[in-house]
């Protein structure tokens, strides 16, 4: 099922893997990106916050938020060791994520953030939301 990516494709996957270490959550992202045929991002951008996928066209920001990081609700994995610490280190992650969200929207981009765990079950209503599936980067002016 998976196996139709061709070997460029393929490359960009382990090109994209190897730029930040092993972040498998951007490379299942990737693959939902191809398996709808959504095109048009970019990695390694240089914005605020340096988002992990940017759409220029659509002037979309994606963000891949790690759980535990900052700070999802989906689980509570503070070690009760130095919880006061871990708090503070997630808290201060949230707080950032905040403030680049709003500097990106003033600056005219739509920002996503999408939860590690929703990559990881698929759940990409998110993406949906944003007409990101709807396709065609000219926008499609069909009368019906
Ligand atoms: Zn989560």
């Amino acid at each position: 099922m998976t196996d139709t990516f061709s070997q460029k494709q393929r490359s960009e996957i382990m090109k994209a893997v190897k730029s930040k270490g092993n972040k498998s959550t951007e490379v299942k992202l990737i693959e939902i990106f191809k398996s709808h045929h959504i095109t048009g991002w970019r990695r390694n951008s240089n914005l605020i916050g340096h988002p992990d996928f940017v759409f220029p066209q659509k002037r979309i920001a994606l963000f891949t938020d790690g759980c535990f990081w900052h700070g999802h609700n989906c689980r509570n994995l503070i070690p009760s060791n130095n919880a006061e610490y871990w708090e503070k280190k997630i808290k201060r992650n949230k707080t950032r994520d905040k403030v680049i969200t709003k500097e990106l929207s003033q600056k005219g981009w739509k920002v996503i953030r999408i939860w590690e765990c929703e990559i990881k079950k698929g759940k990409i209503q998110k993406l949906i939301a944003t007409n990101l599936f709807s396709g065609g980067e000219s926008g499609t002016t069909k009368n019906a």
